[in-house]
């Protein structure tokens, strides 16, 4: 069987609470052999870590998602620094910017709008702050935002490696992410029938730039869509991205895995 990693799944989120110990079995069986399972608040960060400690497969980052931070206390450093000590933790995130607004959505004031904006660009760059200090690289989480972020990466993420998870966006953005030496990451978009613009980014980024990932409860690939994603879905996104590339499955495992070794490097 090949073997794959699921850089990028929440498993602590509610949908698997009931049959965790199944789906990570799942996952090994279908050849996905390592599973980075990734925080967005800091109490769903310490699941992620007990989550991580509790399946060999499984490691965690922690973080404060962008979409989470209202509830969240002004200052984490020294949470994020505390749970990153435990010798699990390979990454910080998922944290970044979404300015997002949901169409038809009830309009936010637009002091209320700037208020949330700021305090994505402050808890970010703290979770910047703490990786760059303790050489842990980040993942980030981008929506409606892809210039702010580069910029803000540019001024307050010097030398931290990050990847862009879940990447929608177009080429000529990828291209730019990896020239700074970071990474995207597909998911199971790639599979969609309307995902043909993602497949064509897949094709053409350049080798060793790019990881794979279900983003799971979400995002489930074809034949899966609408159920709940799960780790094991990985092995029915590697095959379109390999057949996009024009390379086997088993070099697409060995690139993808040697890249997520490198990226994730205490999980090596
Ligand atoms: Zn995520």
């Amino acid at each position: 069987m090949t073997e794959f990693y699921d850089t990028h799944a929440h498993l602590d989120f509610p949908d698997f609470e009931a049959d965790l110990p199944e789906v990570v079995g799942r996952a090994e069986s279908a050849g996905v052999t390592r599973i980075v399972t990734i925080g967005t608040t800091l109490e769903g960060s310490r699941r992620a870590v007990a989550i991580a400690e509790r399946f060999s497969c499984v490691f965690a980052a922690v973080g404060v998602h962008p979409g989470h931070v209202d509830e969240s206390p002004d200052e984490i450093r020294d949470e994020i620094r505390k749970l990153a000590a435990r010798p699990k933790v390979v990454a910080i995130g998922e944290t970044g910017l979404d300015f997002f607004r949901r169409p038809g959505a009830e309009p936010v004031p637009e002091e209320v709008a700037a208020i949330n904006r700021r305090r994505q660009e402050s808890l970010f760059r703290q979770q910047l702050e703490v990786a760059g200090e303790l050489g842990l690289p980040v993942v980030v989480h981008t929506r409606d935002s892809f210039r702010p972020t580069m910029e803000l990466l540019r001024c307050d993420g010097a030398g931290v490696r990050t990847v862009f998870h879940c990447w929608v966006g177009s080429l000529e953005e990828a291209l730019s992410v990896v020239a700074t030496g970071s990474l995207v990451s597909f998911t199971g978009i790639a599979t969609f029938k309307n995902g043909a613009a993602i497949r064509s980014v897949a094709a053409a980024v350049p080798s060793g730039t790019f990881q794979l990932e279900t983003d799971c409860p979400f995002l489930a690939p074809v034949p899966h869509r609408g159920r709940r994603c799960e780790p094991a879905h990985v092995a029915d996104l590697a095959p379109v991205i390999a057949e996009v590339r024009g390379v086997t499955l088993e070099a697409l495992s060995k690139e993808t895995c040697a890249t997520a070794r490198g990226f994730f490097q205490r999980m090596a």
